[in-house]
C-alpha cells in the first residue's frame, strides 16, 4: 500500500472516531401525555434539557393520547439505554405493559419522576419496579408503608390506610442515607431542596429497594413526623430503576439537587455507573441553589 492512502486510511480512521465521540453515548425515552400536572409539558422540556447536558443522553419522547388508553401507544423500548416516565395517567395497552416488563426484566433501565409513581395501581409489576407508590387506589393491600424512625432505622410499616400523601409545598433538606452508592457518592450528608411537595405515606412492595436518601416530613408542615424516602433504587430481573419523588413543579426541577440526581440516577439506570461530577452550585446543608431554565 502506498503512504498517501495509508495516510488518508489514517485520517478516516481519526475522522471516525471523531464522529463517535461527538454523538451521545446512550438513548434514553421519556414518556409523557396524560398527568395530573399541568405542567408536563414543561417538565418533560426541562428533564430532556437535563440529560442532554454533558452529551450524556440523546433524548427522544413518546407522547400518549390526551385522555384513555391509547392502542396506538407502543414505543421501542429496546432501543433505550433508559426510560423516564413523566406519565400519570390511563393504563397502557396489556401488550405495551408486557413489552415494558419485558423491557425492564431483561435489562433496561428506568427512572421514575413525581407523580409517575401514582400511576398503575393496580398493575402488580409496575409496582414491584417502582417500589413504593401513591394514591391511585393504593392501601395496605399494596404493600407497607416505608420510611425511616428517628433513630435512623429503615421501618416497614404494615398499618391500615391509603397511600400517598403531602403537605403544602416547601423547600426541604435531603439527608443522604447511603452515601456509597455511585448515584450519591459525593453529595453533601445534607442538602436543601428547592420548594417542592413532599410525598409521604408512600407505600407497595418495596422489594429489591435501597433508600439512598430521605426527608423529615414534619406534622407541622402537613406531614407524618417520619422521615420519608427521597431517592430510592431498585432490582427488576436485570434493570435498574430509579426512583424519585422530588419534582412537582417546575421550580422543583429547576433545584440543582434535583438536577444532579435525576442525571446521576439515569446514567446509573442505563450502566450502572456514574460519570456526572456534583457541580460547584449544588445546596448546602441550609441553602438551597436554584438554576433558572432558559431552554427551549
Ligand atoms: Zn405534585
Amino acid at each position: 500500500m502506498r503512504s498517501t492512502s495509508l495516510l488518508s486510511l489514517f485520517f478516516c480512521a481519526l475522522l471516525a472516531i471523531g464522529l463517535q465521540a461527538a454523538e451521545p453515548k446512550l438513548k434514553a425515552l421519556i414518556i409523557e401525555g396524560q398527568n395530573n400536572h399541568g405542567n408536563w409539558p414543561q417538565t418533560t422540556k426541562m428533564m430532556k434539557s437535563y440529560l442532554e447536558q454533558f452529551g450524556l443522553f440523546a433524548v427522544d419522547v413518546a407522547t400518549t393520547a390526551a385522555k384513555g388508553t391509547d392502542p396506538s401507544f407502543k414505543p421501542e423500548f429496546d432501543k433505550y439505554a433508559v426510560v423516564v416516565s413523566n406519565y400519570n395517567g390511563a393504563d397502557w395497552p396489556k401488550e405495551t405493559q408486557q413489552a415494558f416488563v419485558d423491557y425492564v426484566k431483561g435489562g433496561g433501565g428506568f427512572v421514575v419522576v413525581h407523580a409517575a409513581d401514582n400511576s398503575f395501581g393496580n398493575w402488580p409489576e409496575y409496582n414491584e419496579m417502582i417500589g413504593l407508590g401513591g394514591w391511585g387506589g393504593r392501601n395496605e393491600k399494596s404493600g407497607p408503608y416505608v420510611y425511616f424512625n428517628d433513630k435512623g432505622a429503615e421501618t416497614r410499616d404494615e398499618s391500615k390506610g391509603n397511600g400517598g400523601s403531602h403537605g403544602a409545598q416547601h423547600a426541604f433538606q435531603i439527608i443522604t442515607r447511603d452515601a456509597e452508592h455511585p448515584i450519591t457518592k459525593g453529595l453533601p450528608k445534607a442538602w436543601m431542596h428547592v420548594n417542592d411537595e413532599l410525598y409521604d405515606r408512600l407505600r407497595g412492595p418495596a422489594t429489591n429497594m435501597t433508600i439512598l436518601a430521605t426527608a423529615y416530613a414534619a406534622k407541622g408542615k402537613g406531614g407524618t413526623d417520619r422521615h420519608e424516602p427521597m431517592l430510592m433504587t431498585l432490582n427488576y430481573g436485570k434493570g435498574r430503576v430509579f426512583h424519585t419523588p422530588m419534582g412537582h413543579g417546575n421550580d422543583s426541577q429547576e433545584c440543582v439537587g434535583f438536577i444532579t440526581c435525576l442525571q446521576r440516577g439515569a446514567e446509573w439506570a442505563a450502566t450502572g455507573k456514574v460519570t456526572v461530577k456534583v457541580p460547584e452550585d449544588f445546596p448546602t446543608e441550609d441553602k438551597t441553589s436554584q438554576r433558572k431554565f432558559a431552554g427551549k
